[in-house]
């Protein structure tokens, strides 16, 4: 079959899935879980394919890329032909094959909608202020030092290929793209990994149930002062940084004993660049049951954390005013609370 695929809203006129589309009057999609952010996603994309006149049609099998990826999902394999599962390995395999490649750029050459002329200003913004500091200070979330495309990218309002062309010389920026490239190839093998863990390593875990706690991480009520400052942020603007990510998510993992699945689904639900495969690879990354996750004794310690990357606690002050009055007591002890995570895997060796 031939045509251009769409997964999320690509309504980009520097993309070549819509290019291809515009000329053929014709794109497909692969029906997808059903989640509330994708039929939003795949209505605003139906509707903006009306406008060109482009047919929709939805297909059962695809034979190429339907993501706003550098490379086609499933095409960078093992020499034995399996995906992979260590990022430095899939990293150096992807990098290699994209300059071999002759890498395919589209000019733009429609006229763009507010929403792309937004991911533009952003992305020229970032390139000419923030890229060159970025590894230095993107871990600071006072500093407001990372790109903000992830909602245009998730939208389609900005390609790819657009991103990695201004923004290549800059090594750390590019892993970073390459982490979201091997979140939708892992995804494209393992289409289940939203709910089930890529590796078995904590079946058996005793996840608490408990909706008091799990309301309490919501609403940044924890009495732990970054884990809520990062969940008052995410639930006012739906955004937070990726730093600020791993702490609040390790937090309801590691020390509230929640399944990550729940945290993954909220993370959906407040998040503007809520990507179902970016998200719940993340989430298994930071649970420690993900392809090539972070080691289960790796605990982050959200005090030591706040220390070294808010140390004059500015942006604690600035999403919980109210530490010094009525700020409520920690809900749970976080050295009692990793004892009882290691615990569990060894009295399972
Ligand atoms: C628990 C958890 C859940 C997450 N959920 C999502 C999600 O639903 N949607 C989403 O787009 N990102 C998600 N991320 C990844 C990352 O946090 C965001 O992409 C990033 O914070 C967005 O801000 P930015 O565009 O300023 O990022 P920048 O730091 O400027 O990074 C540039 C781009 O690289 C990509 N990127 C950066 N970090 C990652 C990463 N860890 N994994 C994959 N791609 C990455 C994104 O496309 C991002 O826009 C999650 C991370 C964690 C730890």
């Amino acid at each position: 079959m031939t045509g251009p695929f769409f997964l999320y809203n690509l309504r980009i006129s520097d993309n070549k899935a819509f290019l291809e589309a515009k000329q053929k009057k014709v794109a497909y999609i692969q029906p997808q879980k059903q989640h509330p952010r994708l039929s939003q996603s795949l209505q605003s994309l139906k509707d903006n394919l009306k406008c060109h006149h482009i047919t929709f049609q939805t297909k059962k099998t695809l034979s190429s890329d339907p993501y706003n990826c550098l490379l086609p999902p499933g095409s960078i394999l093992t020499k034995k032909g399996t995906p992979f599962r260590n990022f430095a390995q899939f990293y150096k395999a992807a990098k290699k094959e994209l300059d071999e490649s002759t890498f395919f750029f589209h000019s733009p050459s429609l006229v763009k909608d507010s929403s792309e002329h937004k991911a533009h200003q952003t992305l020229k913004s970032f390139v000419k202020n923030k890229l060159k500091k970025y590894e230095e200070e993107k871990d600071f979330p006072s500093l407001d030092a990372t790109s903000h495309l992830s909602s245009h990218l998730h939208y389609g309002e900005i390609s790819i290929e657009r991103v990695y062309k201004e923004t290549h010389t800059s090594e750390s920026f590019c892993r970073e793209l390459f982490f979201r490239e091997f979140a939708y190839h892992t995804y494209h093998f393992f289409p289940h990994m939203d709910i089930q863990p890529l590796q078995d390593n904590l079946k058996g875990f005793p996840w608490k149930k408990s909706k008091v706690l799990f309301e309490k991480w919501k609403k940044g009520e924890t009495g732990v002062p970054i884990v809520d400052a990062g969940m008052r942020e995410l639930f006012e603007t739906g955004w937070i940084s990726n730093r600020m990510r791993m702490i609040v998510a390790s937090f309801l993992v590691k020390d509230l004993h929640i399944p990550w699945q729940q945290g993954a689904e909220w993370f959906m639900e407040r998040l503007i660049d809520g990507d179902l495969a970016i998200n719940s690879f993340n989430w298994q990354w930071v649970a420690g049951c993900g392809i090539d996750p972070v080691p289960y004794f790796r605990i982050f310690n959200p005090y030591l954390q706040s220390k070294k990357y808010d140390p004059d606690n500015s942006y604690i002050k600035k999403w919980v005013p109210a530490l010094e009055k009525n700020y409520p007591k920690q809900v749970v002890e976080h050295s009692i609370q990793r004892k009882k995570f290691l615990a569990f895997f060894k009295q399972r060796k």
